[in-house]
């Protein structure tokens, strides 16, 4: 199985150079040349197999250079017994109206960032020791919250690996905040930057291009890779847990082998509902892919018109994930569903970076439209959701399930298709305390994030993760603060 750009087809590269570069050469994303496919079968055997075994076999077929043995290792080092709150690892919670949340948040940083964050390290170590010449790699990541913490714990003290997380100093919450600054590991730094995300991630992507901090990593035998989305190697992970679902479904007897069911996402950088997608494509039963936004619809306009336009007002939610109106992954959908047009899929790319915009015309509007369905939820629908789900089954959604569960309901409600829906959760409930109390008691006073937490469990009894209250009297390690300017010596100090 080779690997090719969405912008340059002539590309052909193994998956690990795709996961140890991260991005095309030609600033395209990789995709796989073709999409593995699973029978009937196939479902049935794995259904009874664990996540792991599950994971194995879906792995296997994506990177045919690694050995068994290392694919193997990866997995169990990744979703190692303990690891997850859940011996399923990302197990389904049945709604009264038959459709099923999949838990997604039950790792170590309580987002499901973790889902694929627990497993890149592992991949990208055995990458770079194909595609890397033995140079120790450096991850840089620019964060607004659950990626750094996620990527943080992943790579903390995996051998061979340094990384290094800059958040902006005013743009995360404070559980967010803590939980980066109280990090442990012996080879990982945490730098607050004054500014935006957008500061930060620009910062993050100077010194990621700029040759001369490339030579000094280079004279250390090391270089450099990144851990953010578009990172192959944190697709394919995510394709694992929709196969999953489909077999636990099957093992509890929900649904027989070719049932078909729908699947419904909370999106922000495509990325998640964009694994679904290729689950699809493998052969899974899956009828619709339902994405679902909350008030920055981009994504919801596009799938009704066709036409991206991100030249709109930018909303700040109670779901800051999904505050997103440039979703980098939906440039792998459009390659795909143009045939692999490399030609079209560039000149997409370019007006949205030039003019704010592109129309993908009709006839791949009615491809978009044959898979997918778009809607959204705002912010007084997030939180009457969740307090309608906690009052009507003692369940507990954060804000961006909510936004799921209740565009899912819009669309059932619609459309009449009641067959069995997957929907994807993606938070903790108490990683997004504030909304969540204010929703289900909004008479309850709390003075701080951990009253907060303290309040939504006495209220509910709705299990809190540990790791969460654990924060509280955690020592805080990192509390340097820089400038644009400074960046790139906090950089070469933390990381030479
Ligand atoms: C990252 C994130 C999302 C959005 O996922 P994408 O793959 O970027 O679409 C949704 N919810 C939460 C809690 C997240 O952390």
């Amino acid at each position: 199985m080779l690997y090719t750009s969405t912008r340059n087809k002539s590309v052909r590269v193994s998956s690990a150079e795709a996961i140890t570069h991260g991005i095309s050469a030609d600033g395209g994303l990789f995709v796989p040349e073709t999409i593995p496919q699973i029978t009937a079968e196939d479902l049935v055997r794995l259904s009874e197999m664990d996540y792991r075994g599950r994971a194995k076999a879906i792995l296997s077929l994506y990177l045919t250079d690694f050995s068994h043995q290392e694919i193997s290792d990866c997995v169990d080092g990744a979703y190692a017994d303990g690891k997850f709150s859940s011996d399923k690892t990302a197990p389904l919670h049945k709604l009264s109206d038959g459709s099923h949340v999949l838990e997604l948040w039950r790792g170590p940083t309580c987002a499901f960032k973790d889902m694929a964050l627990q497993l890149l390290p592992h991949l990208l170590t055995v990458s770079a020791s194909k595609a890397a010449d033995g140079k120790q790699i450096v991850i840089l990541v620019a964060t607004s919250g659950d990626t750094g913490k996620a990527a943080l714990e992943g790579f903390k003290d995996v051998p061979n690996t340094q990384i290094m997380v800059f958040y902006p100093s005013d743009g995360v919450s404070p559980m967010q905040k803590l939980q980066m600054t109280t990090q442990e590991g012996g080879n990982v730094a945490v730098c607050a930057i004054e500014g935006n995300f957008d500061d930060a991630q620009t910062g993050v992507k100077k010194i990621f291009t700029d040759p001369s901090v490339a030579a000094k990593l280079a004279e250390k035998n090391k270089m450099f890779s990144s851990a953010n989305s578009i990172n192959w190697g944190r697709l394919v992970p995510q394709i694992v847990y929709y196969v999953s679902a489909y077999c636990d479904l099957l093992a509890d007897g929900e649904i027989q082998c070719g049932d078909p069911i729908n699947v419904v996402v909370p999106t922000g950088n495509f990325g998640n509902i964009l694994a679904a997608y290729y689950a699809r494509e493998m052969g899974v039963p899956i009828r619709k892919l339902i994405c679902a936004s909350n008030r920055n619809k981009v994504l919801t306009d596009f799938i009704e018109t066709g036409v991206y336009d991100r030249r709109r007002d930018f909303y700040c939610t109670s779901s800051p994930s999904m505050d997103i109106l440039i979703s980098s992954n939906l440039e792998r959908l459009l390659f795909l569903l143009s045939g692999m047009d490399d030609a079209k899929t560039s000149a997409w790319m370019r007006a949205l970076s030039e003019q704010g915009v592109y129309d993908v015309g009709e006839a791949m509007r009615e491809k978009i439209q044959a898979v997918f369905c778009g809607g959204f939820c705002d912010e007084d629908g997030t939180k009457a959701l969740i307090r309608d789900v906690y009052e009507t089954e003692g369940y507990l959604c954060d804000t961006h399930t909510a936004v799921a569960v209740q565009v899912y309901r819009d669309w059932r409600a619609k459309t009449g298709d009641d067959s069995p829906a997957v929907i994807a959760s993606t938070a903790s409930p108490y990683k997004f305390s504030k909304t969540v109390l204010a929703a289900v008691a909004p008479d309850v006073q709390a003075a701080d994030e951990f009253a907060m937490v303290d309040a939504l469990l006495a209220k509910t009894g709705f299990p809190c993760p540990q790791q969460l209250i654990a924060l509280k009297s955690k020592p805080v390690r990192f509390t340097d603060c820089c400038t644009r300017d400074t960046m790139e010596d906090a950089v070469l100090r933390a990381m030479l």
